[in-house]
């Protein structure tokens, strides 16, 4: 199974989970055409989109999914909504991003407090997967987890504290250190993959957060930085 990034940031996320026989959407931040394409138009395979919040860069295009028939999973939404995909080996668990005290770990541009899900996604190509992005920091541990996609949005260093309310934008968003715990509390031998996603343009740096990555990783662990067009193989038996 093959992760295609079509985009990872503030102007818009989606990722592609496939394999020959079915495909699995993350994040509806960019236009379904996008995804058709990358696709090569066999949008039948879609099994569903799962959506981790109601922001434009996440979210802004799941009507063209309703649209075209395709199952829309929006836990953050109170009627809920499926994590069952039919004829699907995809297996799909969300995890709340809040804190012990219940307080949602992302924020409206007001400041409220906005509810954010992460997911765990397990296939047998691939064993588990866990994605989790514009939260603060994940309070959860998952055991012999195979590959991990987490927001490492922004570093200090990069940070200019003279621009006016940086702190702002920094605020329900997962630092570069945030992102490090939260790799090695799950580093375990079964790691294939660690891709670090949606990068601040301003405030993070490829090359020097994908050094950082590898520093904290004791096993023979691929480090990534997502990016537009990234392709990689999931598959935890290549052959
Ligand atoms: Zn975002």
């Amino acid at each position: 199974m093959k992760l295609k990034v079509l985009g990872s940031g503030s102007s818009g996320n989606c990722y592609i989970l496939e394999n020959d026989e079915e495909a699995l959407i993350i994040e509806a931040g960019l236009p379904f055409m996008e995804v058709k394409k990358a696709l090569d138009f066999n949008v039948m395979k879609i099994k569903a989109v799962l959506i981790t919040h109601d922001h434009g860069d996440h979210r802004k295009y799941w009507f063209e999914y309703v649209r075209a028939g395709i199952p829309v999973s929006e836990p953050f939404k109170l009627d809920g909504s499926s994590l069952e995909f039919d004829n699907s080996q995809f297996r799909v668990m969300a995890f709340e991003n809040q804190d012990k005290s219940g307080r949602w770990l992302h924020n409206n541009g007001d400041g409220s407090e906005c509810p954010c899900y992460g997911f765990c996604i397990m296939h047998p190509d691939i064993g588990s997967l866990i994605y989790a992005t514009d939260t603060e920091y994940v309070r959860w541990r998952f055991k012999g987890v195979n590959h991990i996609l987490c927001e490492a949005n922004y570093d200090m260093q990069f940070v200019n504290r003279d621009e006016p309310n940086y702190e702002h934008r920094l605020r329900g968003h997962m630092s570069l250190d945030t992102a490090l715990k939260f790799i090695s509390t799950n580093d375990n031998p079964a790691l294939r993959n660690v891709v670090l996603i949606h990068l601040s343009d301003k405030c993070g740096d490829p090359a020097v957060f994908q050094k950082r990555a590898k520093e904290v990783l004791k096993y023979d662990t691929d480090v990534y930085v997502a990016h537009k067009g990234l392709e990689i193989s999931l598959d935890l038996c290549p052959f």
